[in-house]
Order: structure tokens, then C-alpha cells, then sequence
């Protein structure tokens, strides 16, 4: 007998998930370069242009290990490559020296590089940008996204598809960007009703199995019946992963890491015939 598929509620990440936009990551390394000495400014932008081309050691996909000033590549935990901000690699020893246990992502030593979001703020810290500052500027940013300059282009079949689910299926933002500039967004692209809870600063991954958690009591399904759909695969895939929850990845740069995701696709469009036969049998039709 085949498994039915089940799924009753549905989680969905917001940015890079519900919208495919990528002018606002510019504009953001903008606002973090401006906070830099000027004699930094242009060897950080320099470092961007590289880094969003996959043509600097620091890239999506890695972390930066900011106390000591090097790029990590990570497997399951464990760190098997270091290198240099020039691109020398570290030797295997002195790896196993800095590195003798699994590291913890704590996104204040170690920075996960998930999305194109940490680019920007892990070059700036490289050039000595504060914390602060590098969240004055998303600040910043989000203001320029709430803006009309900001166009936004609905992702085709997405609006229908929530439309359509939202009597049967529960459905979820969970977020780990603010309230404002997120309803914003979800009003510009037409969805901001299709939810019936929204999560706003949602501190994944350290909170992700918490909401789970809360969720499944609350709506009254199996880990198993819950559906994660996000971009960020630390964030949105590997914690409710282990929760035994479903799970599509939207691996938006093929980097073709090792994944648990349920589903891999490449962008949100590719997901929705997914959803869709997730939740077949639970529509009414
Ligand atoms: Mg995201």
C-alpha cells in the first residue's frame, strides 16, 4: 500500500521563499559599506561582488568563523576545510587543533552563510562592522523594501495556491524577519490573509522546533502531518527534519549540499505541484 500523503499544516519561510527579489541584497551591502572607514569601503564591495559569483572562499554555503577570521565548510557538524580570507586553506592539523569538536552555529562567533543576506554582514565583520551596525543597516534595508521603489513581482500560481489551501490546511509564516516591513511584503504581494498565524522575529534556528512544537499542539497534528517550506536550510529544514516533519528545500543556488529535506527544488514555482500533491487528500474538492 502506498503512503497517502497527509500533510495538514503547512510552515513557509518569507524571505526567498514567498518572494524571488535579489535587488534588495545590494542595496543592503550598500548600507553596510557606508558604516565602514572609507579606506575599507571599496575592499568590501570588492569582496561582495566576488562573493555573490562564487568567486571568494567565503560563500553561501560555508561560515565564517569570525573570531578567528576563517571561512569554514562544514559536514554534519564537523568542519573538514578552513580558509584564509586570501583562499590559502588551513592545514589539516592546525583544523583539528581550532576545530577539535562539532561546531555550535551561535550566528555571533560562528555565522551560518544560509542566505545572501549573511554575505554582506560577513564581509562587514571581516572589515570590522559591529553587530549593531549591520543591523542598523537591514533596519535600513527593510525601510527600502517597504518603500515603492521596492517592486515586488508575485511568484505565478502562489497566491492561488494559499487561496486554496487556507479553508483545509493550517497555515504558518514563521519568520525571522520584523513584523512592519514583513506585512509589507506579504501585502505587496497579495497574501498577507492567506495565513492563519504569523510568526515575526522567529529567532531560527534556535527557536525552529520550539514553533514546531507549539504548533503541533495547538493545530492538533503529527509532526509527521506538518509540511516546512523554506530557503534557508539550517533555519527551515534540518531542525524539523529531525522532528520527522516533511520538509521541501529551496536550494535557490544548487549548491548541492547534503540535505535531509524531503524535496529538494530550485525555486518556490517548483514547489507548489509539490504542495499540491501533499495535500491532496485533506482538500475537498
Ligand atoms: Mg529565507
Amino acid at each position: 500500500m502506498t503512503n497517502t500523503p497527509s500533510v495538514k499544516a503547512i510552515v513557509f519561510d518569507l524571505d526567498g521563499t514567498l518572494y524571488e527579489e535579489t535587488a534588495h541584497f545590494d542595496y543592503y551591502a550598500n548600507r553596510i559599506k557606508d558604516k565602514l572607514p572609507d579606506e575599507k569601503q571599496n575592499l568590501f564591495m570588492r569582496d561582495y561582488q566576488l562573493a555573490v559569483n562564487f568567486e571568494h572562499p567565503l560563500q553561501i554555503g560555508r561560515i565564517y568563523d569570525v573570531e578567528n577570521d576563517l571561512i569554514l565548510v562544514e559536514q554534519n557538524g564537523r568542519i573538514i576545510e578552513a580558509y584564509k580570507w586570501n583562499g590559502e586553506p588551513v592545514v589539516k592539523e592546525k583544523l583539528s587543533q581550532l576545530y577539535p569538536n562539532k561546531i555550535t552555529i551561535d550566528y555571533k562567533r560562528m555565522l551560518n552563510i544560509g542566505d545572501l543576506w549573511w554575505v554582506p554582514i560577513s564581509i562587514g565583520a571581516h572589515y570590522g562592522a559591529l553587530k549593531e551596525q549591520s543591523q542598523q543597516a537591514f533596519l535600513e534595508t527593510r525601510d527600502y523594501m517597504m518603500s515603492d521603489q521596492f517592486k515586488m513581482k508575485p511568484i505565478p500560481g502562489l497566491k492561488d495556491l494559499l487561496e486554496f489551501l487556507y479553508k483545509d490546511i493550517h497555515l504558518t509564516l514563521l519568520t525571522n524577519s520584523p513584523e512592519p516591513d514583513s506585512e509589507v511584503i506579504l501585502k505587496k504581494l497579495g497574501i498577507d490573509h492567506l495565513f492563519h498565524k504569523k510568526i515575526f522575529n522567529g529567532k531560527k534556528p534556535v527557536k525552529t522546533k520550539k514553533w514546531f512544537e507549539q504548533l503541533r499542539n495547538e493545530v492538533d497534528v503529527k509532526f509527521s502531518e506538518i509540511l516546512s517550506v523554506g530557503d534557508n536550510e539550517v533555519n527551515d529544514i534540518k531542525p524539523v527534519s529531525e522532528l520527522g516533519c516533511q520538509t521541501i528545500y529551496i536550494d535557490t543556488y544548487q549548491l548541492g549540499k547534503k540535505t535531509t529535506a524531503s524535496y529538494v527544488v530550485n525555486k518556490m514555482s517548483e514547489a507548489i505541484p509539490i504542495i499540491d500533491f501533499l495535500t491532496i487528500s485533506k482538500i475537498k474538492r
